[in-house]
């Protein structure tokens, strides 16, 4: 692969309209950084669109002079796939125009977007679109390779709520997939992560919903391991407007967490009911029942709001890695170790993330769409979050140890906007019985694999060679 020097650059400057960044110019190096401060690289030119054009002109220079290029939204990629050394990064961040259309309730947005940005647009008409739950978060990444969210369970996947992408393709032309266009990549792109080309507009349904009950508490460690009895058998019969998120963590030494539970494990709960507060009353009650009485608080909250309150625990810069699995059922040996992991866990902010799906994202059939599997109701994600590189083999080797010790229980399939950079071998794996299908979408639309960097699906092409 070639570095994107001198003749990327000659041939994009003449035409493009946003900017162009090389070490050493002006704003170059706030423009190199990505969110996950353990991948630190540095791109030979960093191409910022300024609309569909720059990325056509982006994509063919490069693709012409056979370098690497990777493609950044909101720069999230747990794994680092949205920079590289010595290449083209194609960046979306001057892209974030969201168009709503609130009788239709449908909105456009472009491939730039933060959640945030289309958070803030559809609340002004009363809607939602069901993303994740940090705003500063990218909204391609984060729907391209499924999307959940606190509105998981009520609307389904993000991307179970596109209804067409407009993108650019491997050759530097415009498509579009949708019901009625190019299916095959319309079923790709949902759940198939940036293998397919660069989206520069989603359009998307949206659902009225402007504000919901938000209820937390901390499980102390003794009844940690009768919490996740009660909340796996209590969600399989919840209905959709729950949704109940447990973290596995070490308690934060701040005024909201009593004092005897600071520093020692605990198992936090945040639920959020989306339907009438009255009717949801009960089944928040009997949720927070093993947690700490005087650590539980329940009040509603604005959408905005809601969408907004993780964003600083989860800031830029920091070091973190990941490894994710789904689990059909959580055997009491499965919460054992779990149990057992948090007391050895490295950092303060490192956690066990554990969310149930079903809901509305269940509902679809697991061919659908490219997204792994929907069968299985419980995602983990082991989290690891921390500040200074001396802690980087400590962290790593946690989460490791852990995800080695769970994995014979889990059901085979990974969510890929979950995995860290060191996985390829499990793309297969996340794409399971879909991967056939998925590879032979891939080798049509971008038969030479120009876009590499995400968890990679390779081409029937590459698969040959390689083996
Ligand atoms: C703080 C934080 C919170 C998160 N919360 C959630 C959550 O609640 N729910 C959830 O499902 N996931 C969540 N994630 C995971 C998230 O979905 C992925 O990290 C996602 O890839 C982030 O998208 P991005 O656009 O910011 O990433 P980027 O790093 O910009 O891109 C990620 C990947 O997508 C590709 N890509 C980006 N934009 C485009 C485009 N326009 N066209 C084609 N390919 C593109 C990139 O090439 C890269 O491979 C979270 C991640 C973080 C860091």
């Amino acid at each position: 692969m070639a570095e994107a020097g001198e003749e990327v650059y000659s041939s994009l400057h003449a035409n493009f309209k946003g900017d162009l960044l090389r070490p050493g110019n002006e704003g170059y190096e706030d423009a190199r950084s990505i969110w996950n401060g353990m991948v630190a690289r540095t791109p030979g030119l960093i191409a910022r669109c300024a609309d569909v054009s720059d990325v056509q002109t982006a994509v063919r220079a490069s693709a012409d002079a056979g370098v690497l290029t990777a493609v950044r939204c909101g720069g999230h990629s747990l794994a680092g796939f949205s920079t590289c050394d010595g290449g083209l990064v194609i960046d979306l961040s001057r892209m974030r125009q969201v168009a709503v259309d609130p009788d239709a309730r449908r909105a456009r947005f472009a491939g730039g977007c933060l959640l945030g940005s289309v958070d803030t647009a559809t609340q002004k008409a009363g809607l939602v679109f069901p993303s994740g739950v940090v705003s500063h978060t990218g909204a391609s990444g984060l729907i391209l390779g499924g999307g959940t969210g606190w509105l998981t369970r009520r609307f389904g996947l993000s991307c179970d709520n596109v209804e067409g992408f407009t993108l650019v393709t491997a050759d530097g032309s415009v498509a579009r997939a949708n019901s009625k266009e190019n299916t095959d990549l319309f079923w790709a792109l949902r759940g198939g992560g940036g293998n397919f080309g660069v989206v520069t507009e989603f359009e998307v349904k949206l659902h009225p919903l402007t504000s919901v009950v938000l209820a937390e508490g901390l499980t102390p460690e003794a009844d940690i391991r009768r919490l996740l009895e009660f909340w796996r058998d209590f969600m399989a019969e919840a209905p959709i407007d729950l949704k109940w998120h447990i973290d596995l963590r070490l308690a934060a030494h701040t005024e909201k967490v009593p004092d005897k539970l600071r520093g020692r494990p605990v198992a936090g709960s945040s639920l959020v009911w989306t339907g009438d507060p009255e009717a949801g009353r009960p089944y928040l009650e009997r949720a927070l029942s093993l947690c700490s009485p005087d650590s539980v608080r329940s009040k509603t909250v604005s959408f905005l709001d809601l969408q907004t309150m993780a964003d600083s625990d989860f800031p830029h810069g920091r070091r973190y890695y990941t490894k994710s699995g789904f689990f059909s059922y959580l055997d009491d040996a499965t919460i054992d170790r779990m149990v057992e992991a948090v007391a050895t866990i490295p950092s303060l902010n490192t956690q066990i993330e554990l969310a149930y799906l079903g809901g509305a994202a269940g509902q679809i059939a697991a061919q659908e769409t490219a997204f792994g599997d929907r069968s299985a109701p419980f995602i983990m994600n082991l989290l690891a979050n921390w500040v200074d590189a001396s802690d980087d083999a400590s962290n790593v080797a946690w989460v490791r140890e852990l995800f080695g010790k769970l994995r014979p229980a889990m059901k085979p399939g990974v969510y890929v906007n979950f995995m860290s950079g060191d996985e390829q071998d499990r793309v297969p794996e996340a794409y399971h019985e879909r991967w056939d299908r998925i590879v032979a979408v891939k080798s049509h639309y971008d038969p030479n694999n120009f876009f590499r960097l995400n968890q990679n699906v390779l081409t029937r092409k590459l698969v040959i060679k390689s083996s």
